[in-house]
């Protein structure tokens, strides 16, 4: 009897051992992180899983898609190359004043996007901005500071009423021939967002996606912690304004020191008023937190150009979306919902009022 029991007990203490090992090896997490420039940025993709080959396939694929979305939304594809083809953004701009283009599911899906938020920020969000990015030179090495006259002459292509969407047929037509759209204000935004929806579908519990400024994160870090993410000061990249904690959300920055050039002292940036045709002047940066990292970037963006005081009315009037603004007044706002998200770092450029 006695050496039945001490049998059963050797038994057990073999599985508890065995059992324990076997919770370790599972709960051990494989961490692949990989970088790619990508629609003009570096793209950085960590993400955390049991095994390492599941891991690194399902980071790979999840550049693989923002790779394809890259190429749709290219608009200075270039000639001769294939990428004139694959891009429909190239190809609605080419087709200006002619005729319909049939187009990718995705381009129309950022287009019809793009259209909402026209209305819903009243035309303070427009994609038929291109002819004006170009005058000024951004997306080229050239810039130039444009007349009045020259900026009107461009400014009577900017309007996206004239951006007509069939849907059963999925064409994109520009009314008039000189209009351009550019979909640098969404398209890193949506593929961020298509390739977190990779990584989810290939079982990715725990990642953090960032495209040069737009976050993307996936469940909570590994250790059960929310994803800490510094916002930058917009005049001393060494400093942080907040950190932010993030749990299965996206979080964009706009910002006037992301890409500018300085003349005279005063600093031209690519965020354009579509009223003025000139670099918006009320913003530094503003972040936005939602779930959908589309969504942030558009409304980053478009939050820019409304300024501090009319885009947080409008943040305040949208469900689940919180930002943080930093003004050129050197005023920092969050709204409502941002007190258990932001951090605000205590400085001597900015003050904070926490109820913007
Ligand atoms: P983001 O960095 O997301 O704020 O996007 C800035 C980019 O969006 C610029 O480089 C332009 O391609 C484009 N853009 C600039 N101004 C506007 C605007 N008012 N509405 C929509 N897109 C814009
Ligand atoms: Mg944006």
């Amino acid at each position: 009897m006695l050496k039945k029991r001490r049998f059963l007990l050797i038994v057990l203490s073999i599985f508890f051992v065995i059992g324990l090992g076997g919770c370790s090896f599972i709960a051990t997490p494989v961490e692949y992180t990989s970088e790619q420039f990508l629609m003009d940025t570096i793209v950085n993709i960590k993400a955390y899983g049991d095994n390492e080959e599941q891991v690194k396939k399902a980071v790979l694929s999840a550049f693989a898609e923002m790779k394809r979305i890259e190429r749709l939304t290219d608009r200075f594809a270039q000639e001769g190359t294939g990428e004139v083809e694959f891009s429909d953004v190239y190809r609605i701009n080419q087709a200006a004043g002619e005729q319909p283009v049939k187009v990718n599911e995705d381009v129309y899906e950022m287009i019809e996007m793009a259209k909402t938020y026209y209305e819903l920020t009243e035309g303070a969000f427009d994609i038929t901005i291109g002819p004006v990015m170009d005058l000024w030179g951004f997306g080229s090495e050239e810039k130039y500071i444009p007349s009045d006259a020259e900026l009107q002459g461009k400014m009577l292509s900017v309007n996206s009423d004239k951006v007509i969407l069939n849907e059963s047929e999925k064409t994109v037509f520009l009314q008039e021939d000189g209009m351009k759209i550019d979909l640098g204000a969404i398209a890193k935004g949506y593929a961020t967002e298509k390739a977190a929806a990779v990584l989810l579908k290939t079982g990715i519990e725990h990642a953090i996606i960032n495209a040069g400024g737009n976050i993307d994160v996936i469940g909570k870090k590994y250790d059960g912690q929310a994803w800490r993410i510094g916002i930058q000061d917009p005049r001393n990249s060494k400093n942080l304004v907040g950190i932010l904690s993030l749990t299965d959300e996206a979080a964009v920055t706009s910002g006037d020191y992301q890409r500018y050039f300085e003349e005279d002292g005063i600093r031209y940036h690519h965020i354009i008023s579509p009223k003025t045709g000139k670099p918006s002047r009320d913003t530094m940066s503003i972040t936005v937190i939602t779930k959908n990292s589309a969504k942030a970037d558009v409304l980053s963006t478009a939050l820019f150009v409304m300024g501090p005081e009319k885009g947080m009315e409008l943040v305040e009037q949208l469900e689940g979306v919180e930002a943080c603004f930093v003004g050129t007044d050197n005023k920092i706002v969050t709204s409502s919902g941002m007190s258990n998200k932001v951090e605000i770092q205590p400085s001597k450029e900015y003050t904070y009022d926490k109820n913007g």
